[in-house]
């Protein structure tokens, strides 16, 4: 490649929530992952005219996975390219993108068995409903190892990272290491202050194959994901930010495994804590953090131990 394709971040912000697209400059244009219903033409449009494109050149929409604030604003953005672009998604989170109430079923089977919440269901039906724009059959479907051509010599390279979700992919433009991770790269977490991962056997080997395999020279995350101190990284990381996200986020999968196994092989007591039945992990962590709070990453990593260790048994 001759000369490096340019990435602009599109910044949506939601309630607590600071929500990162970007734009990859290519001959085909693309933006990776999609906010929710308002964010394409609310967020992007005005920020891509200020730079001199148009939300109608992209070519294709690039999901790193299928959660609300990721697959939200897909058909709305789609509608937007006059159904031009092509949408990408692993095969493992396309029902998050086919089907509103595949992330209701989400809820019901991770988090929601420890949210005591009778109106949680309700409350996870309303939320899809709000916030994705509509259900919509991907263009591509993909399992990483894939290479999208964006026109003249620039490519993209689809990588499986699963572990935050089970279809959570990697892209990577080839040639020059910038490569978008979603939450795939959790390091505190973001506004909840906890990480939040489904698998996190996966979600570790993920983590060990983007330091070690992918080495990112750029590095863009799904949110303002935090580092120990609470301060956020910014909207790119450099390498050396980089290589010190990926290794704190190793660190604290490794102390979060470590009180939820201790926790887990104690046995789970119910109590009134609204940690329980993991109080002793947020104890043993410090973590203060409401655990009610969606998207709730406490619980669904507490889940992902739990459902782990129950099948190693
Ligand atoms: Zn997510």
């Amino acid at each position: 490649m001759t000369q490096a394709v340019a990435v602009h971040p599109l910044v949506s912000p939601w309630g607590r929530f600071g929500l990162y697209s970007f734009f990859i400059d290519a001959p085909e244009p693309a933006i990776v992952d999609t906010g929710i219903a308002s964010s394409p033409a609310e967020g992007m449009a005005p920020a891509l005219e200020a730079i001199g494109r148009r939300i109608e050149d992209v070519r294709w929409i690039l999901l790193t996975h299928g959660h609300i604030d990721h697959v939200g604003g897909a058909h709305a953005l789609w509608e937007l390219t006059g159904r031009r672009a092509r949408v990408v998604v692993h095969e493992a989170d396309a029902p998050m993108l086919r089907s509103r109430r595949a992330h209701v079923e989400e809820y019901l089977a991770g988090r929601g068995r420890y949210l005591d919440d009778p109106g949680g269901e309700a409350k996870a039906t309303a939320a899809a409903n709000a916030v994705i724009s509509a259900e919509m059959e991907p263009s591509l479907v993909v399992r990483g190892g894939e290479t999208l051509s964006l026109g003249g010599d620039v490519t993209v390279s689809v990588h499986a990272v699963p572990g935050h979700t089970p279809g959570s992919v990697a892209y990577a433009v080839d040639g020059q290491r910038s490569v978008f991770t979603g939450d795939a790269v959790q390091v505190h977490g973001a506004a909840n202050g906890f990480p939040g991962y489904t698998d996190p056997v996966a979600y570790r080997a993920s983590l060990e194959y983007l330091r070690d395999e992918i080495r990112p020279r750029r590095l863009y995350l799904g949110h303002p994901y935090r580092r120990a101190d609470g301060t956020p990284y910014g909207v790119e990381l450099d390498e050396a930010e980089a290589r010190e996200a990926l290794t704190q986020s190793l660190d604290v999968e490794a102390r979060v495994a470590r009180a939820a196994r201790g926790c887990l092989t104690a046995g789970l007591r119910e109590t009134d804590s609204p940690y329980s039945p993991f109080a002793r992990v947020a104890e043993e962590l410090g973590y203060t953090g409401d655990p009610a709070l969606e998207p709730s990453p406490f619980f669904t990593s507490m889940a992902g131990y739990r459902t782990h260790l129950e099948q190693n048994l």
